[in-house]
Parts: C-alpha cells; structure tokens; sequence
C-alpha cells in the first residue's frame, strides 16, 4: 500500500500515510475541501463578517 499524498510505502504507524505530515498534509486538504464545497457560503462567510464588524463598531465594549 502506497501513502495517498506523496506514493511513499505506508508506515503501520500512520496508515494510510508513510509520516505523521502526511497525515497532516491530507487532514489540511480536508478542512480546506470542506470549506469550498458550498460555494454559495462565500456569501454568508462575507454577510457574517460584515455583520461581526457592524456588531464590533455599535458596540465596542461587548468584546472587553
Ligand atoms: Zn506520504
């Protein structure tokens, strides 16, 4: 069996991955494909931080 990200033989210790980077290289493109499979959400990402800062500048000391 060959590690999914770089083809190197697999290490029973990271299976399936040949390194703990490995591993952490394929968790990283999972959170980062989670985040741009509803590409519709961009908008939401942008309405939610557009509302985060309104929220911020009405009412500064919410934060302290
Ligand atoms: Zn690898």
């Amino acid at each position: 069996m060959a590690c999914p990200i770089c083809d190197a033989p697999t290490d029973a210790k990271f299976r399936p991955f040949c390194s703990k980077r490995c591993a952490d290289v394929d968790l990283a493109k999972w959170l980062t494909g989670s985040y741009a499979i509803p590409s519709q959400d961009e908008d939401d990402v942008e309405n939610l931080a557009e509302a985060l800062d309104d929220a911020i500048k009405n009412d500064p000391d919410r934060l302290h």
